[in-house]
C-alpha cells in the first residue's frame, strides 16, 4: 500500500491533479505526463491513484503529491483482475467515483496552501469516473493513451454500427473492406474484443465512444506529428475541443512505472550476442494467447534459429488454472537459443544493439517504443486497439510484418526468419531506422508541450 504524500512546494502555484487508470500501459504515459507538466510547465502534480496496482511514491520524484483515494472493491470483484480484465476494469470504475469526488473536493478545499486546482487530467478509458468529473465545474482534460487513428475510430463507432462495418471479423469474408473516413483501416482492423461476444464488445466500444463527448476542456494524446499527422489534424476537426499531440511521453519524460520487478539479467544476456542478432517477444502487460497460439510460438521460436527473448509473464496463457504462475513451456522444446523471464526492462531491450527484431502484441506503448528505437515489428494483435496499430506498423508506416493468420509452427519459424534474415525484413528495418529518425527530431522539440502548459495556465 502507498503512503500518501503531501503536497510540498505547492502553495501560491497552479496545481494539476491527475487521476491514471490502473493498468500497466495506462500508467506509464500519465506519470510520463505528470512529469513533464512538473518539469517543463513548473506546476504543482498531484497524483491520485486506487488502492489496486498503487504506485510506490518512493520511486517517483518527492514533489510529486500521492494521494490513495481507497476505493473498495468486494472480493470477487478484485479476483477478477486476474482473469477478467474487463469485468474488473468496470467494477473499479463504479467503485472509483464517490472517492474520486470526495479526494477532488478536498485538494480544492486545501487550495489556500498547496496550490489551486487549475484543472484534473482523467485516463480517457475512465467511464463513471469520466462523467463525474465532468460535473465537478472543475477545467477536465482526458490522456488518451492510445493513437490518434484509434481515437477517430473510437469517435466513429455508432456511425460504424449504423453504417454495418461493425461485424464478427474472424473469418469474415469482409475483413479487408475498406472502411471509409478511416483509410487505412479495414473492416479487420476495426478496434473490437475477440473472445467476446459481439453484443458486450459493442456495448463496450460504444462506451468509450460516448466518453469522448462528455463535455470536456481539451484532450491530451501519446503521438506525434511524425506518425500521426494527417490523423490528428482530422481528429482535431472532429472533436469540439483542443487536441494536444505531446508525445512521445516515454522519450520526452525520464518517469518509468512498472508493476513488475524487471529482470536485468537479461540485458546482460543481449550484451553476449551480435548486433541485431535477438527477436524480442512481449505480449504487453494484459493479452492473453490460447494454450495452442503460445505452445506453437515456443515451438516455432525455437525452430527458427533465431536467438529470443521471450517475456513469459503469469497470465499470458489464457484458461490456465492459475493466472498468477508462469506458464509452463512445451516438454522437449529447444530453449538452448532462448531466453525467457517473466517482465523486461522492455524499453532497454529495445535500445540494445543485439535486438533486432520486436514480435509485438503492438499496445500503443509497445508500438512507441518500438518506432522510437528503429526496431522493426512483426505484429500478432490480440484485442482492444491493436488490430489499428498493426494495420498503421504493416500498412502506413512499413515498419513490420504482421504474423500470418494461419498459427502454426512452420509459419512462425519463417515469419521469424524472413523478419530478421529476409528481403522483407531488410526493407521493414530500413524503413524503421528512417521513422527512428523523424520520431527524435518531434523528441527535439518542446512545443507540444509547452502549449499544453500555457493552455493549462490559461484554466
Ligand atoms: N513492458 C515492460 N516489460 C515487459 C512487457 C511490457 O516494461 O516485459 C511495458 C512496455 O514497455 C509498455 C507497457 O509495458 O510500456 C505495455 O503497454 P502497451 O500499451 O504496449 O500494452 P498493454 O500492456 O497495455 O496491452
Amino acid at each position: 500500500p502507498s503512503l500518501e504524500r503531501s503536497p510540498d512546494a505547492g502553495a501560491g502555484r497552479r496545481r494539476v491533479v491527475l487521476f491514471p487508470l490502473p493498468y500497466q500501459g495506462h500508467l506509464s504515459p500519465m506519470f510520463q505526463l505528470a512529469a513533464l507538466l512538473r518539469d517543463r510547465g513548473g506546476l504543482a502534480v498531484t497524483v491520485l491513484h486506487t488502492d489496486f496496482n498503487a504506485p510506490d511514491p518512493a520511486r517517483h520524484p518527492p514533489d510529486i503529491a500521492f494521494v490513495p483515494i481507497h476505493e473498495s472493491l468486494a472480493e470477487e470483484e478484485q479476483a477478477a483482475a486476474a482473469v477478467d480484465l474487463h469485468a474488473h476494469f468496470l467494477s473499479l470504475d463504479a467503485a472509483c467515483v464517490a472517492p474520486f469526488r470526495a479526494a477532488v473536493a478536498s485538494l480544492r478545499e486545501k487550495a489556500e496552501d498547496d496550490g489551486d486546482v487549475a484543472c484534473v487530467v482523467l485516463d480517457s478509458n475512465w467511464l463513471a469516473v469520466l462523467a463525474a468529473a465532468a460535473e465537478l465545474g472543475v477545467p477536465l482534460l482526458a490522456l488518451r493513451t492510445v493513437s490518434a487513428a484509434t481515437s477517430r475510430n473510437l469517435l466513429a463507432f455508432r456511425r460504424l454500427c449504423d453504417d454495418g462495418y461493425v461485424v464478427p471479423v474472424v473469418n469474415d469474408e469482409r475483413r479487408d473492406e475498406p472502411v471509409p473516413g478511416l483509410e487505412p483501416l479495414r473492416v479487420g482492423d476495426l478496434v473490437r474484443y475477440d473472445g467476446w461476444d459481439v453484443e458486450k464488445s459493442c456495448e463496450f466500444i460504444t462506451k468509450l465512444s460516448d466518453a469522448m463527448r462528455v463535455p470536456m476542456s481539451g484532450v491530451i494524446l501519446n503521438t506525434f506529428d511524425a506518425i500521426e499527422a494527417d490523423e490528428l489534424g482530422k481528429l482535431q476537426a472532429e472533436l469540439s475541443v483542443r487536441a494536444f499531440a505531446v508525445g512521445p511521453l516515454h522519450k520526452l519524460s525520464p518517469e518509468t512505472t512498472t508493476l513488475r520487478p524487471p529482470h536485468r539479467g537479461c540485458l546482460a544476456w543481449l550484451d553476449a550476442h551480435p548486433p541485431r542478432s535477438v527477436i524480442y517477444v512481449s505480449m504487453g502487460s494484459v493479452a492473453k494467447v490460447s494454450r495452442k497460439v503460445f505452445d506453437e510460438m515456443a515451438w516455432g521460436l525455437s525452430a527458427s534459429g533465431v536467438p529470443f527473448l521471450w517475456v513469459v509473464r503469469p497470465g499470458l496463457v489464457g484458461g490456465e488454472d492459475d493466472a498468477t504462475v508462469v506458464p509452463q513451456l512445451p516438454d522437449g522444446v529447444d530453449m538452448s537459443r532462448g531466453m525467457v523471464v517473466p517482465w523486461a526492462p522492455q524499453r532497454e531491450v529495445l535500445a540494445h544493439p543485439a535486438t533486432g527484431g520486436f514480435w509485438t502484441h503492438c499496445g500503443w506503448n509497445s508500438t512507441l517504443e518500438g518506432i522510437c528505437e528503429g526496431v522493426p515489428m512483426l505484429a500478432q494483435p490480440c484485442f482492444s486497439d491493436q488490430t489499428v496499430n498493426t494495420r498503421y506498423v504493416t500498412h502506413q508506416w512499413g515498419v513490420g510484418m504482421e504474423l500470418v493468420k494461419v498459427f502454426d509452427r512452420v509459419r512462425v519459424g519463417e515469419a521469424v526468419r524472413e523478419l530478421m534474415v529476409g528481403e522483407e525484413g531488410d526493407r521493414v528495418r530500413d524503413n524503421a531506422r528512417r521513422l527512428r529518425i523523424q520520431a527524435n527530431q518531434c523528441v527535439a522539440s518542446t512545443r507540444a508541450i509547452d502549449d499544453l502548459v500555457e493552455f493549462v495556465r490559461s484554466l
